[in-house]
């Protein structure tokens, strides 16, 4: 069974909108009055052990930006909003700003003639334990012609596994980290015995 950790979902969503705050205000202090080229993406993290959580992160793009002017007027700002930053050598020994504010990291590199002003949310773990996907056929989705998977009975995922991929942080045996149903493969259905259809 999936057990929820306390209050994570609201602890992600509360350092996301927080991260979005800071970083849009850092842009603004920066280059006021400029609509940033905003970037965001969310990953899903699993571990072996079944656990699931949920990583942020997002990049402001301001044009015509260049780092050597504006590197300055972004470090002020982190720090007027309380975060600790330093300077570093960054990939190809190009300058980058680094910032952090609690578990928050940010970063201000040039890119191209553009200045990228980028953050994330560390994984925040979300479940304490792996919960299966949803079905992906029920008795009213299912094609003409079609029943449900015999083995998976609609669910789509590898039965063993649940969709995980590993069993006891094994690989799972059933479908090789396929994650989904053999015998159906992820469609959750089948075409009816000898019902002329899909044959
Ligand atoms: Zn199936
Ligand atoms: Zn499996």
């Amino acid at each position: 069974m999936s057990k929820e950790t306390e209050g994570a979902a609201e602890r992600f969503e509360r350092a996301v909108n927080r991260l979005r705050r800071e970083l849009r205000a850092v842009a603004a202090a920066v280059t006021p009055g400029v609509e940033p080229r905003a970037e965001e993406r969310t990953d899903d993290r699993r571990t072996v052990g079944g656990s699931m959580g949920k990583r942020f992160s997002m990049a402001l793009t301001l044009p015509d930006t260049p780092y050597e002017t504006a590197a300055a007027a972004a470090a002020d700002a982190f720090v007027t909003a309380g975060w600790h930053t330093e300077l570093r050598q960054g990939f190809g020994g190009r300058p980058l700003l680094k910032a952090t504010r609690d578990g928050l990291n940010a970063s201000v590199v040039a890119a191209g003639r553009a200045l990228r002003i980028s953050g994330e949310v560390p994984v925040v773990w979300i479940h304490a334990s792996w919960i299966r996907p949803p079905r992906v056929a029920v008795l009213e989705t299912l094609k003409p012609g079609h029943q449900l998977c015999v083995m998976c009975e609609g669910w789509g995922s590898c039965r063993v596994c649940e969709g995980l991929g590993f069993v006891d942080s094994r690989m799972c045996v059933e479908c090789g980290l396929g994650m989904d149903c053999p015998d159906c493969r992820g469609t959750g259905q089948e075409p009816v015995p000898g019902a002329g259809d899909g044959r």
